[in-house]
């Protein structure tokens, strides 16, 4: 029937009084409530109690899917389509298949398909065959409900008409009337909840925004997590940064379940790697099959979201410029619904803000830590020279007095001292030089070195101290070359102080063992005595520059207490360590450790 027709023999009626008693009550409520749930009600019962319509139903739209909302007719009815819910797409194709009556959508009868008919909830009584303006079960009556702006936002579906016949204009007319106040009862209420959505993610963006103010990665990633977990209604929020080699900051915070975030997707940083700097959210269902995503990221978060409950999530990279510095993950429950347009922009600036606060705040923390390396290096520089003027000072003196009584007596035994401190300052000066070389080394020599080479030229070197100290040097190895990749001259220095140190500290009597042996891996040297040890407390030092056993008997002993850290040095540059078993009046064991392909470090 061509719009707004009026059927042969039909009268134009005025409205009753309680229709528009209703109406006018409806437009002052429509106006004024802000619950649109309580309008919603009101409208379809208003159409059945004072239009006469036996079942009225008004579904809202979420995303793409109708949701029946508001019913007003028999029990039975009410419970079966409350809440049902149906793809917009199906009722977009049966408003092409209607006629339009104004605002008005009417399929009749035959026209509707089968799948249609099937889903939607037709009356059950027998058309009256005689009359031609009879209701027939299957004609379906109904309005898209449009914002002012032309968005679809619900539609209103009526059934059983007054006098169970199709409506006449009059009565059309009403029903439109009823139909508009829904109509505007859903754009304000859409309005009311734009606003209040604009209001919310703008307070969570500048949230996640003074969170960056906090002292520490740790503290900045907590707060924005549970800022973006209430400003989004979430079951599970983590944010995961990717470790910086210039700072070791923490990388991960969750919230509510904060362990969640410690077990990294491994797959995922190169899929977002692949696409950054391109920062859109990225959106998974917990039935997605195939994704943007690498299938391995794909499987790990749905694993991630069962364990929480949640049923889609959003994955957004976090960075600055052109460096991805880590995710944030939102998960969502069921219930929740798919994020809005306004939603995804809100993350990907509260992904931006944080991939600023990440980066500000690893600048800082490399900024504290060289602070306080240069503060350790003040301190370290003032040791160093208080040190070694005390012991340059003390041969020094001696040199000066025996000089001054050389000079006065031609004493034998002043020259012997004169040459004894002037070797010690020169060992001191030798030392020294070592020490800084091996500090401020910047390239370092690759060569082959055979150890059991470098072990026995050790020895040679202290025949004679082990002579004068009644030691004996004994060389066990367990094939006849061990080869390594290294610096042959840094390497025998290592070998030296260890060998020479195990004499110099032995009793007489005692036996120095050089053990050589060594697996596919590593080559090991192990330096054996059974002389002074040394004692836990000073154990714990051995290793660092100046530092000398407080044992009143291995202090006597000459040194400088470099030939260790020099030693360590060394043996670190190689890829290697050193270790000591030792014991206070028992003896010592220092243990070598190289491995035997060692990258050349540029
Ligand atoms: P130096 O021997 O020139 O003092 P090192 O750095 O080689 O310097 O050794 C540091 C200190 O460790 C020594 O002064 C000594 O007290 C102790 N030490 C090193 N090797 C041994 C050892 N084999 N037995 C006992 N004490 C040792």
């Amino acid at each position: 029937m061509p719009e707004g027709a009026v059927r042969p023999g039909e009268q134009v009626e005025a409205a009753p009084a309680p229709a528009l008693q209703r109406l006018s009550e409806l437009v002052r409520r429509v106006n004024s409530s802000t619950d649109t749930a309580d309008v919603l009600e009101e409208i379809v019962h208003g159409v059945c109690d004072v239009l006469g319509y036996g079942v009225a139903a008004i579904a809202r739209l979420e995303g793409d899917t109708l949701v029946m909302t508001a019913v007003a007719g028999p029990d039975d009815v009410r419970r079966q389509i409350l809440g049902r819910r149906t793809p917009a797409a199906e009722i977009m194709d049966e408003y092409r298949q209607a006629d339009r009556w104004g605002i008005l959508r009417f399929v009749p009868h035959g026209r509707m398909s089968e799948a249609r008919i099937t889903a939607a909830w037709i009356p059950d009584f027998e058309p009256d065959a005689d009359d031609p303006q009879a209701w027939h079960p299957e004609d379906t009556l109904y309005a898209p409900l449009y914002s002012a702006t032309g968005r679809l936002l619900g539609n209103m579906a009526v059934d059983l008409p007054p006098g169970n016949r199709v409506p006449s204009l009059h009565e059309r007319e009403l029903l439109e009337m009823f139909v508009v106040q829904a109509g505007l009862a859903l754009s304000n209420a859409q309005q009311r909840e734009e606003l209040s959505e604009q209001l919310r993610l703008g307070s969570t963006v500048k949230e996640v925004a003074q969170a960056g103010s906090q002292p520490g990665l740790d503290a900045i990633l907590a707060d924005a997590c549970e800022a973006i977990h209430r400003g989004f209604d979430a079951v599970q929020v983590w944010i995961r940064c990717y470790p910086d080699d210039d700072a070791g900051s923490s990388v991960a915070a969750g919230h509510p379940r904060p362990g969640l975030a410690q077990s990294p997707v491994a797959a995922l940083r190169a899929d977002l790697a692949a696409r950054w700097p391109t920062a859109d959210p990225i959106a998974v269902h917990i039935s997605d099959r195939t994704s943007v995503l690498s299938a391995e990221s794909l499987a790990r978060l749905q694993q991630m979201m069962t364990s929480v409950g949640a049923f889609h999530v959003a994955v957004v990279p976090m960075g600055v410029a052109l460096d991805l510095l880590g995710y944030l993950v939102v998960g969502l429950n069921g219930t929740r619904g798919h994020l809005g347009t306004a939603e995804l922009d809100a993350l990907t600036e509260i992904a931006r803000e944080l991939g600023r606060s990440v980066q500000t705040a690893r600048l800082l923390e490399t900024e504290q830590r060289l602070v306080s390396e240069l503060r350790e290096l003040d301190r370290y520089k003032g040791e160093l020279i208080a040190t070694i003027s005390h012991e340059l000072k003390t041969p020094l003196t001696t040199i000066i007095g025996h000089a001054e009584l050389l000079g006065e007596l031609h004493e034998h035994r002043s020259v012997e001292a004169i040459s004894r401190n002037a070797e010690r300052l020169n060992r001191l000066v030798q030392n020294l030089l070592d020490y800084s070389r091996v500090q401020d080394r910047l390239a370092s020599v690759r060569e082959r070195v055979e150890l059991v080479e470098t072990c026995r030229s050790a020895v040679d070197l202290v025949a004679l101290l082990a002579e004068t100290g009644e030691v004996e040097v004994v060389t066990e190895t367990c094939c006849e070359e061990v080869v390594v990749t290294g610096d042959p001259e840094e390497l025998s220095l290592v070998v030296d102080n260890l060998v020479s140190n195990a004499v110099k500290y032995s009793r007489p009597g005692g036996t120095v063992r050089v053990e050589i042996t060594c697996d596919d891996a590593w080559a090991r040297i192990a330096v054996a005595d059974a002389g002074l040890g040394i004692s836990e407390a000073d154990q714990v030092h051995l290793f660092s520059a100046f530092h000398r056993s407080s044992n009143p008997e291995a202090l006597s002993i000459p040194g400088t207490g470099l030939g260790l850290a020099i030693s360590r040095r060394i043996v670190e540059s190689h890829g290697g360590r050193i270790d000591v078993d030792s014991s206070l009046g028992r003896g010592s064991t220092f243990t070598l450790a190289l491995p035997r392909r060692f990258a050349p470090a540029h």
